[in-house]
Order: C-alpha cells, then structure tokens, then sequence
C-alpha cells in the first residue's frame, strides 16, 4: 500500500490541500484522511456513473465533435466550473475560432470580479484571514451544506500568526434568508426576508460609519442586540466578509453584492482592515470567471463576432440564446444544465446536436448526441484551478485513468485543431 500526502481536493472551491490518500496496486484507492464528507464522497465515488463514450473510440468522437462544430452557425460552449484553467482557455478559443457563445453556469463570481476591479483594494487570501482576522462576517451561505471546512480550516477554528487562539479571539455574525445549520456558531445571526437584504446593509454601513447605532425600529436585532454588534466591531481590527450564492435568484442581486462591497470600503474607512471573498459555487467557478475576464474583460455571457466578443449577458447569455432558438449545436464541459436553467429551456438542448465531455452521467449527458468521457480531475488529471479567493492550485494526479480516456485538455485541444 502507498500513502500520497497532500493532495488537493476537488470537492467544492476551497481546494483544501491536506488530504492523504492510501493506495492498493497502484490504482486502487482504499482509504481517504482528512477531506469532509463530499470531498470524500467526491473520491470514493468517483467511477460510479461513470460517462460512458457514444462513439466506438476517441478519434472517432472528436472527428463526429468538430463536423457538428464546424458546420454550425452559432453553437454554445457551455461549462467550464469544474473544469481547468487550461481547459477554460480552450473552451474560450473553441468559441472565438467558430464566433460561438461561451457561458458558465450561475455564479457569485460573475458579479464579485467586475466590482472588485473597480475599487482600489489589496487582494487577501484565505492565509491573510487565518492569521490575522477577528471577525467574520457570512452572508447567504450555509457553510455546513456546501464549504464544509471553511470554519475549520481557514477562518474561525485555526489558530494564526497573529490571531493565536483562534476561535476564541474571533467573532462571527451570519446572515441569511433561514436559520441555517451553520448559524450554531455566530455570535450575532440575523435572518432576513427577501427584499430586505439593502435595507439591512445600509442600516450596518451606518451603523460602522458613524460608530452609533442608527436609530428606528426593525426586526432584525433588537437595540441592545445592535449594541452588542457595534461593540464587537469597534473591538475588531480586520473584518472578512464572506458571500455565498443564496442571493443568485434574486433579481437584485447585483445591487446586493455592489452594497457588501461598499461594506468593505466602509469599514476600511473607519481605520480597520476588510476584505470580501465569494465562496463559489463550484471547483473551479472562480477560473471560469477569472480566465474569461482577464482575456475579454468579461465574466461569461459572451458572444464572439467575427472574434470579436460582444457581453451583454442579459442577451448574450446561454439561456436566452437557447430560448429564442439561436444556437444551432452545443459542445457542454462537465455541467449539467439542466440543473442551471427551466426545463423548457433546457429542452432545447434535445432539438440540437449536443456534444457533452465530462466524468459522470447527467441528464445533459442523457440527451447529447456525442458523448466523450473525460479523466478525473484532481484524481486521475492534473492542472491548474483558482482557489475561491483567487490563489492558483496546482492538482495533482494521484491514479490513472482507464485505458482509451483522455483529459478534457487533449479532447479540448485536439476538437480546436480540427474545427475549421
Ligand atoms: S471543504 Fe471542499 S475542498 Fe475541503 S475537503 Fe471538503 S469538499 Fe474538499
């Protein structure tokens, strides 16, 4: 039996590195330590429901993948979160070569990326709040359903440099739409009804800018419980906010996350240290909005003319374009979005050739025509993915795939040669 240390998982974006893996024979995996319930859940299930190809090898999918491409007019390349920043880069050059639309599905990050460019801030990592930071603040996350060892491993529970007995040295507000699982562990938890969200925030803003609590009556926290709150904050020296993505659905969610940020610059305002990291969605949501950005100063949603992109993700986005019938072929990376968008939406997916390249079956993988499995990620391929908070991770493969199945780099890359 060998032991690998230090493997990243792939569970969800927080790429946690100290997993320990026990391996039989040189492919079998016996045992997973340190990973939570879905990071291990993640390995161990790893080849059930495995994709299986549609076409007798390889060379012959992709061949089948670059006719349907090349003789489409507008196809969508859709995915991408779960996905590699080398294979994000390849999808994007797939979409210009054929001025197709490149989408992702639903993310914090969308909207974390653009605004965070405008403000002159300094980038901290998850390091920077371990060691140093005395309050947290959660908004619209549940920790305990999606970033399971966030509290434990990078911000509440460990000790730091600076911060040296962790989680008695830091105070925690949560703020969410329920009383969620998590919210056993904030000192201060607050539950709003939808459409209170910007009234809550500037009602905080006021309350940091101005040191006093504002008066008038609400039905968040009571006088004394907004007391206690202010105290809290003024004891602290650097804040870090958190946001998650129970604000997605709603249409005011920008406005929201554009509020949270003027938090951040609030509190920076009154001498303390701030930052604002997303807990996305996803392995990789934050290179599948980071990648694109820094190619096309745009996040997702964009549509390529001529190799031009044009981001109007209010039109230019996958739904709409499959809704008003405007894509005639659709190549989809490990996502299934028919988890993302309206079923009568995503039925459209059924009227088109589809290609979909990805680990596992999925009713997106159900209805394409061309079905190309790809290698593990962060098991059985290695590359490169952005930590939530923007730090790059390097995966490492630990086993190798069955015979005849590619990484989604050399399906990406052979397709991008052959399309014409
Ligand atoms: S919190 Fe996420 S990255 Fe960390 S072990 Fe769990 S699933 Fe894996």
């Amino acid at each position: 039996m060998k032991r690998i240390e230090n493997i990243v998982c792939t569970g969800c974006s927080l790429t946690c590195n100290d997993l320990v893996i026990d391996i039989e024979n040189e492919n079998k995996i016996v045992n997973v330590w340190g990973s939570c319930s879905h990071g291990t859940k993640r390995i161990k299930e790893m080849i059930t429901n495995r994709l299986k190809g549609s076409e007798t090898n390889i060379e012959k999918a992709i061949e089948r993948a670059v006719e349907i491409l090349s003789s489409a007019k507008k196809p969508l390349i859709y995915g991408f979160a779960n996905s590699s920043n080398e294979a994000i880069k390849l999808g994007l050059e797939i979409a210009r070569k054929i001025n197709g639309i490149f989408d992702t599905p639903p993310s914090i990050c969308h909207y974390h990326i653009p605004m965070i460019e405008e403000i002159e801030t300094k980038k901290l990592t998850f390091e920077d709040v371990l060691d140093k930071s005395d309050f947290i603040m959660y908004f619209f996350v549940d920790l305990s359903n999606t970033h399971l060892r966030h509290a434990s491993k990078y911000a509440i529970y460990p000790r730091g440099e600076i911060i040296k007995t962790g989680r008695e040295s830091r105070t925690v507000l949560m703020v969410d739409y329920w009383e969620n699982d998590s919210m056993k562990i904030a000192h201060h938890k607050i539950t709003l009804t939808p459409g209170e969200e910007l009234k809550f925030i500037k009602k905080l803003r006021r309350t940091i800018a101005d040191k006093k609590v504002v008066s008038g009556k609400d039905v968040w926290l009571t006088i004394e419980s907004w007391l206690l709150l202010l105290d809290d904050i003024k004891k602290s020296s650097f804040i870090s906010i958190f946001i998650g993505n129970h604000i997605l659905t709603n249409i005011m969610a920008a406005e929201i996350y554009r509020e949270i940020v003027k938090l951040m610059e609030d509190i920076m305002s009154i001498g303390l240290m701030s930052t604002l990291i997303p807990l996305a969605e996803n392995v990789n949501s934050m290179g599948a909005a980071i990648i694109p950005y820094k190619m096309f100063k745009a996040t997702h949603a964009i549509d390529f003319n001529n190799g031009n992109p044009v981001y109007e993700p209010s039109i230019t986005n996958a739904a709409m374009k499959l809704l008003n019938n405007e894509v005639d072929a659709a190549l989809i990376v490990e996502s299934d979005l028919y988890t993302h968008l309206p079923l009568s939406i995503a039925r459209k997916l059924k009227e088109i050739p589809t290609i979909y390249i990805g680990e596992k079956r999925t009713l997106t993988s159900k209805i394409a025509k061309i079905k190309i499995p790809r290698s593990i990620l962060g098991i059985e391929d290695g590359g490169k993915v952005y930590r939530t908070d923007g730090v790059e991770v390097e995966l490492t493969p630990f086993i190798n795939p069955p015979p005849s199945i590619e990484s989604e780099k050399t399906i990406l890359k052979e397709i991008l040669q052959g399309i014409r």
